[in-house]
């Protein structure tokens, strides 16, 4: 696989099945998503445990997301041919009653007459609909103005972008996923409305409480997450960019340059930075994406993120494997001839902790550029140089050997990085050599390639990267 951007697909009714995850990555999906917002809990563990048998099948290392679904409010149950409401009329949202009626609507978050006052919106289905709050009673009763009108239908979701939401960001209903993902052994945690780097080290403590190995993923939906984006990108361990929610909380056009300015900060960090929602939505009926979607994905791409998300694409589309294939067209168009792409360098600081490790991988990076090094290969045990070396990326492959296992998949989701399992610990002498010995009888190098290898030095002082190589092929 020559391609670097990864993509993740999210799987459901339409693609959980053993012979569709195959295909799926057969065509190149390298992260199968899990949304914990919808499926029951058996539906959800035996979607990671298909992955799991394609992943033995196949022997590759497909990475596994675990999507938590926040404190995500909704509409309840309202008459099933949904309810007009229209402009200038007043509304009640009540979290006393069953069943919505015309002027009213069941809702979810008991809190919402606490937390919302008058002037506030309150956006439901994607901001198709708007509602200003007139007033509320503070106890069950917020009594709105239809702003934007529109047909609303049961379990709607509903965003309060200008309001201070008291629930906590992680809910019941997370925890007992949480409980879930971890006993599954997932790599990563998707973290959805996120809003401070303390809501990061909470969870971070949650998964650490039940003896889980996942890694964060702050996905950023918030105008709060958006403002303290700085102190969340150094506590989570990868970041999403949640166009969906995102765009239904701030102002649509304000969207695109976050976009932006979250993928740079987080590549400076070495961070992996995921682009999501809506890449290839039309391709949920249709065979071709639009031209737009088309231009959105390669821009993505473009920007330097290290993977694209499919959701609704993959999860209950019509054409899954279509998706995937044309997502893939794209993404390698795009990385064999847009050159802006390669060597950011980051040259490290020098009274940073890992300062020599550091300046290892940059200098292994700024090596390959100079001589075209068809691959840099790296040990590693925290996934600490796999991170620095992607994010400086490079052209030439990148290869990661590594005796941990749960690190392994947890690393197919960053740019251009292929792992592979080594546990072997004679001398760094004969694992350079091994290395290399399984890269060329697998087709990886060849004769004649130049290879770049970072190791440590004795090998017994693993964890420290100390040491640069250049060779040949033999
Ligand atoms: P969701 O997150 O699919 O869980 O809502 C992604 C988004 O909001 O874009
Ligand atoms: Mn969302």
């Amino acid at each position: 696989m020559d391609r670097k951007t990864k993509i993740i697909a999210t799987l459901g009714p339409a693609s959980s099945s053993l012979d569709m995850i195959r295909s799926l990555v057969i065509e190149g999906v390298n992260v199968a998503r899990i949304n914990f917002s919808h499926g029951t809990e058996k539906d959800n563990v035996n979607a990671i445990e298909n992955v799991r048998k394609i992943n033995k099948e196949l022997s590759i290392e497909t990475s596994i997301l675990a999507d938590l679904q926040g404190p995500k409010i909704r509409i309840g149950s309202m008459p099933k041919e949904g309810v007009a409401l229209i402009e200038g009329e007043e509304f009640t949202l009540d979290t006393t009653i069953k069943e919505g009626s015309l002027n009213s609507a069941q809702i979810s978050y008991l809190d919402l007459p606490k937390d919302v006052n008058p002037g506030e919106k309150i956006l439901l289905d994607d901001g198709k609909i708007i509602l200003e709050v007139i007033s509320t009673d503070g106890s069950s009763k917020v009594v709105t103005k239809v702003i934007e009108g529109g047909q609303l239908y049961s379990n709607k979701g509903v965003n309060l972008p200008n309001s201070k939401i008291s629930t906590p960001s992680l809910t019941k209903k997370d925890f007992e996923d949480l409980k879930v993902a971890i006993k599954n052994e997932v790599d990563w945690i998707g973290f959805s409305f996120v809003r401070s780097a303390d809501d990061v080290i909470e969870l971070k403590n949650a998964i650490e409480k039940l003896n889980g190995k996942a890694k964060v993923i702050a996905k950023i939906e918030k105008p709060e997450a958006v403002n303290t984006f700085d102190e969340i990108l150094k506590v989570a361990d990868a970041i999403m960019v949640a166009r969906g929610d995102l765009g239904v909380e701030m102002p649509l056009e304000s969207v695109p340059l976050i976009q932006k300015d979250i993928v740079k900060k987080s590549l400076k960090l070495s961070k992996p930075v995921i682009i999501a929602t809506q890449m290839m939505e039309s391709m949920m009926e249709n065979i071709t994406p639009t031209r737009a979607e088309v231009n959105d994905v390669a821009n993505a791409v473009m920007d330097g993120a290290d993977a694209v998300m499919l959701s609704g694409e993959t999860s209950v589309g019509k054409n899954p494997e279509e998706v995937v294939k044309i997502i893939n067209r794209i993404i390698t168009e795009v990385e064999s001839s847009y050159t802006d792409l390669y060597n950011q360098e980051e040259e490290p600081t020098e009274n940073h902790e890992r300062f020599i490790t550091d300046s290892i991988c940059f200098n292994a990076c700024r090596l390959a550029k100079r001589v075209q090094a068809k691959a840099i290969i790296t040990m590693t045990h925290s996934g600490y140089t796999a991170f620095k070396i992607s994010s400086q990326r490079p052209r030439s492959s990148i290869y990661v050997f590594s005796k941990n296992k749960n690190l392994l998949s947890s690393l197919s989701l960053v740019w251009g990085v292929q792992t592979f399992y080594y546990d072997k610990m004679v001398s760094t002498d004969d694992t350079i050599s091994d290395l290399k010995l399984f890269l060329k009888t697998n087709g990886l190098v060849e004769f004649g390639d130049l290879i770049i290898n970072t190791a440590s030095m004795p090998i017994s002082d693993a964890g420290k990267t100390n040491m640069l190589k250049l060779s040949q092929v033999e």
